[in-house]
């Protein structure tokens, strides 16, 4: 069988530069790591920068590092540390021993700080944020050099350790590196390098009231752990500079090589931090594990998998230029994985009560279906009728166009993995609602078809209307209604997108085997789609998220092109 496009081993870009870099002996084994700020929860674009930093780690048969950009007090939280390990690993990004903090390497930069001091290439400012913001030109202009610039290594070296002893208040004095003030690249500009923070660390508690700037911290940190490729987003890009030049100053061990890719976007998603905690704050969403949410916490428990997430990985891939993925694609990765692991249970989201009319009043035949249609090794389940069954009302119409093969006035039936049944009669209460549907099982058509060879075309799925387990559904459509969160008309902000419908709550009825199914687990309810347990389920009630349909729409929209 040819193999599709997306199914080929080709190498990516990173992958050749490391292969060049291998087979030139720049670097002897391939150490990349993940680097988030402990700022807030991850979401889908962390995990395509985790499996593509551990997948590569894999690849290679090198390390993977789990590090905290930890460089600011003011806005880190050790609650967020332990929610990110908990979400790598579920990813199955495991770093060995390889936990780090920039954290644990302030005393390592503050000594590189005074080198770069003693060097003449760092001096101390009393220039305010404010005043620095000013004279730092623009694009067109260059910009102008602060009056503190010329002071001498012993100078600065002084101001700096009195800087660290806290003789100073925040934001009076800042380390700046000496570079060019007329650099084309602003981050070239004399970036500040350190800032001083009266306030406690989550790790270092009260030791430094002086932190480095993440600029600072960033490269250095990649440095000491021996990283041989930092892989960051393209918003690094003109920050790459700055690296090398603090890179080339310094007496580090070792020299990382950073390459910048695409950051993934997905159509009807948002990836801002900053907007996601806005949705949790003002309760647009229940929280930031909400199943509408991208992050990991909110597609974990809509039903996502670690599977599922590093294919969409492979597949959306590393670009060098930004660009939208669809949503479809990620959704079309989810499916492809429980397509194949899922078992399959029936259960009615929708009901309408149909009666077997002659089927005794305590009748309970049993029957049997695949947990798997292709996996015979998944065993069977218990399925049970009885004399009254809900189906779906859509499967239903009194009054039905042609094509319409499945249960109407007349028509016949097969009811999943049990019998045929043929509709004889409706009730409907004054107002015209169908109240119940009345039927009669042909019952030589027990286990699915009859002596005489007879075909039904429509086959629908039902639950016993007395034997069943309810649930509480929760129906998920996307949380905005443009392509484009962020596109809004003057004045309006992504907030006016919200979808107003993406939550839907009802009760539906799932066949006896779904009792005892616990938080996270995955099913397809046939013909529905896929579903998975949610963890408000108790002893008492079963929730359900549903967590994607059954109809794949990205391969449709490949094949238009
Ligand atoms: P912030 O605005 O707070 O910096 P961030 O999303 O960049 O937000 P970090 O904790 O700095 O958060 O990110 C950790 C790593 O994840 C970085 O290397 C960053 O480049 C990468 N990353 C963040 N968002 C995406 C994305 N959408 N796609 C791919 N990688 C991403
Ligand atoms: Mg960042």
């Amino acid at each position: 069988m040819e193999a599709k496009d997306s199914d080929k081993p080709t190498r990516n870009f990173i992958e050749e530069i490391i292969d060049a870099d291998l087979a030139e002996g720049r670097a002897e084994t391939v150490v990349t790591r993940f680097p988030p700020e402990p700022n807030g929860y991850l979401h889908i674009g962390h995990a395509v920068s985790i499996c593509l930093n551990h997948g590569l780690a894999q690849k290679y048969g090198g390390r993977f590092h789990l590090r905290f950009d930890d460089t600011n007090p003011i806005k880190e939280e050790a609650a967020y540390v332990e929610a990110i390990k908990e979400d790598v690993r579920w990813l199955g990004a495991e770093w060995g021993g390889h936990l780090h903090f920039a954290s644990d390497y302030f005393d390592q930069l503050y000594e590189w700080a005074e080198h770069l001091i003693a060097a003449g290439d760092a001096y101390v400012d009393d220039a305010s944020a404010e005043e620095i913001r000013e004279l730092r030109g623009t694009l067109k202009e260059p910009g102008r050099e602060s009056l503190c610039r010329e002071r001498s290594p012993e100078e600065n070296l002084d101001l700096f350790r009195r800087m660290r002893a806290g003789e100073f208040g925040n934001g009076e004095k800042t380390l700046r590196a000496k570079i060019d003030m007329a650099h084309p690249n602003l981050n070239m500009r004399d970036p500040v390098l350190y800032r001083i923070f009266h306030a406690p660390h989550h790790r270092s508690g009260d030791k430094w009231c002086l932190y480095p700037m993440y600029d600072f911290a960033h490269g250095q940190s990649d440095a000491i752990e021996g990283v041989t490729h930092s892989i960051c987003t393209l918003e690094f890009e003109d920050h790459r500079l700055l690296y090398d030049w603090l890179i080339a100053k310094l007496p580090v061990p070792h020299t990382p090589r950073q390459i910048e890719f695409a950051r993934l976007n997905m159509t009807y998603t948002l990836t801002s931090k900053r907007k996601l905690l806005q949705l949790v704050k003002e309760g647009h969403v229940r929280g930031w594990d909400d199943p509408r949410m991208p992050t990991l916490r909110g597609i974990r428990r809509r039903g996502y998998t670690p599977e599922a997430l590093r294919e969409l990985a492979r597949r959306a891939g590393v670009a060098k230029r930004n660009k939208v993925n669809d949503l479809a694609l990620m959704e079309f990765c989810l499916r492809k994985d429980l397509e194949e692991r899922a078992p399959r249970r029936m259960a009615v989201l929708d009901p309408v009560k149909v009666v077997i009319t002659n089927l005794p009043e305590n009748a309970r035949e049993s029957y049997s279906g695949p947990n798997h249609p292709a996996r015979p090794e998944m065993g069977e389940r218990e399925v049970v009728l009885t004399r009254e069954i809900y189906i779906e009302r859509a499967d239903f119409m009194e009054d039905p166009p042609k094509k319409y093969f499945r249960l109407a006035p007349g028509r016949e039936v097969r009811l999943r993995y049990a019998c045929y049944v043929t509709c004889t009669d409706v009730v409907k209460n004054d107002d015209g609602h169908v109240e119940e549907i009345h039927v009669e099982m042909d019952p030589e058509s027990r286990g699915g078809s009859t002596p005489d060879g007879r075909k039904v075309k429509g086959t629908i799925h039902w639950v016993s209307a007395t034997e069943n387990v309810a649930f509480e559904s929760r129906w998920y459509e996307n949380l905005f209604l443009k392509e484009d969160p962020n596109e809004t008309e003057e004045g309006g902000d992504f907030l006016k997108n919200l979808n107003p419908h993406s939550l839907r709550v009802g009760t539906g009825y799932g066949e006896p085997a779904l009792a005892g199914a616990r938080p996270e687990e995955k099913f397809q309810f046939e013909r529905t789609g896929y579903f998975c347990i949610d963890p408000d389920t108790t002893v008492e009630k079963l929730v359900v998220n549903r967590t994607v349909g059954l109809r794949d729409t990205y391969g449709k929209k490949l094949q238009k092109g």
